[in-house]
This record gives structure tokens, sequence and C-alpha cells, in this order.
């Protein structure tokens, strides 16, 4: 079976310590999506380890984490990650990256850099990652596959071609050098070596294990949001964040998917560009950045600090229902704590109307939020594992959110680390 760990909002929900809490009792995690352009901060064990594009399952060495065919691949930043896991003293993860995966290549970087640049004051806020020029690329049918590396004379041929294509616009439209196909040519065959004992045929692996009766887990990255689809396009990533895409990016048939777990933070928080309709300003702020996540709310990737807000029913009952959610978890509950009452926006004004329902991007600007106010718990509940021995205010919180989304909350978080979480008896069905 698989299960869907995946985000609600923004992204930065919490994704990766509720796919290490799963992992615990899973065979293989994969991720199927985006690239090192957002991280999952896991506290376990070992101590604390941002991920970018390891799977989140790579602290259990019975776990085979597989990159799969859907993810943006900076080989560079991948083996990185793994020399951090080894001097971290995890030992060396069981890992399959896709052939089929697409390599993102330097001149993505480049051009994801020039380009924000060119746009100076009306930029993304891409992470400058090269995700953008790397999915256009897929897409255009002119991205380079890791089983592509491998053959010298297909990759010297895409190379040559691509070089034509890019240096249009590194000499013409951002008067830089023009790239160099014999200097790409000798990086790569440098890259493919880093990566050779990992890469294989990741999808044929996950249908064996699918029907030996295998738990498989993926793990988004951002979350609907983000989404170019469903999201609020263009502040959206390049790739979609849905579960759905899993199916794509993982090869499953989607027959196999049986949970959806959306995770969702108990304020709002949004890293990057793109209205956000209860964003919350000022020292008010300051001090739930201050407060969130781990760390304050500051970027895994970036360091950037992150936007906040309060929780957004509005958004995230959408960004439940598009993930086809058939479980909630709410994470950072702890965070709240120092707070007298809690605001939840409960709906938007658009020009005097009352929505209750995501708008399209086009109206986002106009929405006012409209906010239902309730009494804070004033207590420190960091670490709590008995809901009982939660607040009443708290455990109110969380059955007015679940009542909001529509959806069971089964799991929530009163800390970052792995075992810092409640597992709750829904007050409502899965419609
Ligand atoms: P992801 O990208 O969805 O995996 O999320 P990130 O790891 O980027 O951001 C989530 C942040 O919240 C990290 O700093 C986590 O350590 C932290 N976190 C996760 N769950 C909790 C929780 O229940 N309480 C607190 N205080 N922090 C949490």
């Amino acid at each position: 079976m698989v299960k869907a760990i995946v985000g609600a909002n923004w992204g930065d929900e919490g994704k990766g310590k509720i796919t290490d809490m799963f992992a615990e009792q899973a065979d293989v995690v994969i991720r199927f999506q985006g690239g090192a352009n957002a991280g999952h901060t896991i506290i376990n064990d070992y101590g604390r380890f941002a991920l970018h594009t390891l799977p989140s399952g790579v602290f259990y060495p019975n776990i085979t984490n597989i990159i799969g065919n859907g993810v943006a691949l900076d080989i560079r930043k991948l083996v990185a990650e793994l020399q951090m896991l080894l001097d971290g003293g995890v030992s060396a993860p069981k890992l399959i990256v896709s052939d089929r995966a697409h390599v993102l290549m330097p001149y993505h970087v480049l051009l994801d850099t020039y380009e924000e640049d060119r746009l100076a004051g009306k930029a993304y806020g891409s992470t400058k990652s090269g995700i953008a020029p790397f999915y256009a690329d897929k897409v255009s049918k002119i991205g380079i596959q890791v089983n592509e590396l491998f053959d010298d004379d297909v990759l010297r041929e895409r190379l040559e071609k691509v070089c034509q294509l890019k240096n249009a616009l590194f000499v013409h439209l951002y008067h830089k050098d023009p790239l160099d196909p014999q200097a790409l040519y000798d990086e790569m065959v440098q890259q493919r070596e880093l990566i050779r004992p990992y890469v294989g045929d990741a999808a044929r692996f996950v249908h064996t294990a699918l029907r030996e009766g295998k738990t498989v887990l993926l793990e988004g990255q951002l979350g609907t949001m983000k989404d170019p689809d469903f999201g609020i396009y263009p502040m959206t990533t390049s790739s979609n964040t849905l579960a759905g895409y899993g199916c794509i990016g993982a090869g499953i048939p989607p027959r196999y998917i049986e949970d959806i777990v959306a995770v969702t933070k108990a304020y709002s928080s949004s890293v990057g560009g793109g209205d956000f309709v209860s964003e919350i300003f000022g020292e008010e702020a300051d001090e739930l950045r201050k407060r969130g996540g781990d760390k304050g709310e500051f970027g895994a990737t970036t360091g950037r600090p992150r936007r906040v807000g309060w929780f957004d029913a509005v958004a995230t009952r959408y960004g439940v229902e598009m993930q086809g959610a058939t479980e909630v978890c709410l994470t950072c509950l702890d965070v709240l704590g120092y707070l007298d009452e809690i605001k939840v926006c409960t709906g938007y004004e658009i020009n005097g109307r009352i929505v209750k329902d995501f708008p399209v991007t086009r109206l986002l600007k106009d929405a006012r939020p409209i906010y239902t106010v309730l009494p804070g718990w004033k207590s420190d509940i960091r670490g709590i594992t008995d809901e009982e021995k939660l607040p009443k205010e708290a455990l109110i919180y969380v059955d007015f959110i679940e009542q909001e989304l529509g959806v069971p909350i089964k799991l929530f978080s009163t800390g970052p680390k792995r075992h810092e979480i409640i597992h709750r008896t829904p007050k409502i069905a899965l419609q």
C-alpha cells in the first residue's frame, strides 16, 4: 500500500518530521517531485538534519529510499547530502536514483539566477536552484535523463544542441559568457561517476515492492499553494505538489494510493512571494516567527525569514481537498502556547462578498481575512504525548480546525522531535 505525506499549504508544514515518523513502519520512501530548493528538517536520535533531495527515510537502514523520475536531480547536492549524513554518524542509506529522472544542469542554476536578477523588483523569489528552467527544459524535450549521462554519444549530442539554444539567451539577453559544450561534458562525466552506484529502474523496483505487499511512502515537497495548477500561480513551484502527482513522479499506479496525509501547521507560514491573506506583520509577526518551528521560522534551504500568519482555514480546506487527504496532521501546536487569544481565518471578504472557497490567484490581492477568535491556553505543551494532559483550550483549537477542514485530524504534533506527537481519535468521519 502507498501512503502519501504531502503539504496542505505553502510548504514547510513539517512533512519531513512526519515522514521520518511513518518511515518507522515502512519499506520504501520516495521523493516524486521538486529538487533541492526546499528542505525538510528532521530531529531524531542522530541530531538535527536538513534534507533537500534525499527522502526522509534515510535514517532507517532497512528502508529503500528512492529519488523518483519526477525529481529535479542536482547530483552534486545529492552527494553532499549523503556525505552530511555520514558525517553525522548515520549509516549509508539504501538509495535508488531513477534512471529516468532528469538531471539539473549547471546552466539551470545560472539561468535561474540571471533571470531573477533581470526581473529585479518583479522577481519570483526563486531560491535560484534552477528549478523553473529545469522543468521548462524537461517539458520542452531538451532535458537530460540520468541514463543518458552514461552514453557518451547521446550526452555530447544533447549538450551541443542545448548550448546552441542557451547561448542565445546567455549572450544576447543576459550579456554573459557563452556555455562551452566540452567543459559541460567533462563536468557531467565527473558527476555521473558520483551517482553510478545508485542508478536503477526505480519504477520497476516500486512495482515489485507493491506486489509483495510492502509499504511505500510518498514524500511531497512544498504544498498545495505552490502547485503550478491549483496553487497561487505564477508564484508557485514548477512541478506538481499534489499527492496525485506521485503516480507520475514515481510511477505508482493510482489504485495503490490508499492514504493521503495532508500536513498543516497550527498557524501559517510561507517562503517566497505571492498573496498570503492571513499574513501578519510587525512585532506580532516577529514574535510568532521567533517561536515557530524548531529554531524560528527561517527557511531550511535559504535561511530566509518565513512570512507568518494565522491559520488560514479557507486556504487549508482547499489545500486538503486538492490533495485528496484521507487524514490531516496538524503540526507546531506547541508554538501557540504564548497567546491569550488565537485567530483563525475562516473566510475572505472579496469586494464586499464573503467567500469560503479559495479563489483564483487574481482575486487574492483583494481578499481580506475574516477571523474567528479562540481562547489561547497560555502554557507550554511542548513534548506532551498524552492528549489528556493538554489544556482544554488546545483541544478546542484542534477540534475547531478539524470542523473547518472537514477531514479527520488523526495526528497532531507538539514539538519538532520524532516522538513529540499525539495520535487522536477524530471527532468527524471522512466525507
Ligand atoms: P517540511 O518541508 O514540510 O518538511 O517542513 P520544514 O522541516 O521545512 O519546516 C518545519 C519546521 O517545523 C522545522 O523547523 C521542524 O523542525 C519544525 N517542526 C515540525 N513539527 C513541529 C512541532 O510540532 N512543533 C515545533 N515547535 N516545531 C515543529
